[in-house]
């Protein structure tokens, strides 16, 4: 079901300043369908049953971000869209509110951070190249699994992992960052040396600037969910897999152990780039330097 809808407020302030406080999500449900996505739990207040097919678009979005940002006191802080639904998800093709919403960034010069597993951002290479020029933009990725047998069972409406990373190196030079996030970490699924050797590796060749990692959280509702998709598509690791959660995050000493393997191929790639949170003050030193 797809449903359109006026949103009262687009803007939502929390308290994790990583990458910014600040988010702007155009949809809600998200049709890339990741089986690990813990935001699917917000549908059930809204009365929704599935998080990845009954979306709702809030048509009104650039009106309503327009208001907002109009406010006397709004600083310029960046603003991470699609913070928690992909905001270049299939119906983006149809509905096509990301120009608009670039439209009003432009106009209010707010630095933003765009996060997206589909290519469909290209579409909209150029007007993010122009609005590069008036404000700071990041553009991050993430990505699983190179392997696309895997990819195919846990996002399925995302793209190839592949396909991720040559989009984000096509904003080297354009995006202020460039960030890869290896994520999440499946244990027993995607950090196969094969997988890890092969992250890292690009994140080199494509001369991307950052690469976070981060391991599946299974929390709430989630765990039983995720551990019925492992069981049914990857019956052989199971039984191990859930030696491995027996909380809601990863075993320590698993943990500690691809977080070593990690961290040799940092140094042998010498890939140590840091993201640096965009600051008001900061941006506009940089502006002024044009
Ligand atoms: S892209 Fe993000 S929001 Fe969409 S299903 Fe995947 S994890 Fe959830």
């Amino acid at each position: 079901m797809i449903k359109e809808i006026q949103s009262k407020r687009v803007l939502t302030y929390h308290e994790d300043s990583f990458p910014t406080n600040w988010d702007l999500n155009p949809y809600r449900g998200c049709t890339i369908g990741c089986k690990y996505c813990f935001a699917q739990y917000s549908h059930k207040y809204l009365g929704l049953n599935d998080f990845f097919k009954d979306i709702l678009v809030k048509t009104n979005v650039s009106e309503r971000l327009e208001i907002e940002l109009k406010r006397k006191n709004w600083k310029r802080e960046t603003i991470k869209i699609g913070g928690t639904t992909d905001l270049y998800q299939h119906v983006e093709k149809k509905y096509e509110l990301l120009p608009k919403i670039y439209d009003v960034i432009k106009k209010y010069k707010t630095p933003i951070f765009i996060q997206t597993k589909s290519t469909l951002i290209l579409r909209d290479f150029e007007i993010i190249k122009e609005l590069s020029k008036i404000t700071t933009v990041d553009v991050a990725t993430s990505i699983s699994s190179f392997d696309e047998s895997i990819r195919k069972v846990i996002e399925p409406g995302a793209s190839s992992g592949l396909e991720r990373i040559e989009m984000l190196a096509k904003f080297k030079g354009i995006a202020r960052n460039t960030v890869l996030g290896f994520m999440p970490i499946i244990p027993l699924l995607s950090d196969s040396d094969k997988n890890l050797e092969t992250t890292f590796r690009l994140t080199k060749e494509y001369n991307i600037d950052t690469i976070v990692t981060s391991f599946l959280f299974l929390r709430g509702d989630l765990k039983p969910k995720f551990l019925n998709i492992i069981k049914s598509n990857f019956p052989e690791i199971y039984t191990d897999f859930s030696k491995l959660y027996i909380h809601s995050t990863i075993d320590s000493a698993y943990y500690n152990y691809v977080n070593l393997k990690m961290r040799r191929l940092r140094e042998k790639l010498n890939l140590f780039g840091t993201y640096a949170a965009n600051s008001p003050i900061a941006h506009e030193n940089q502006l002024s330097l044009f």
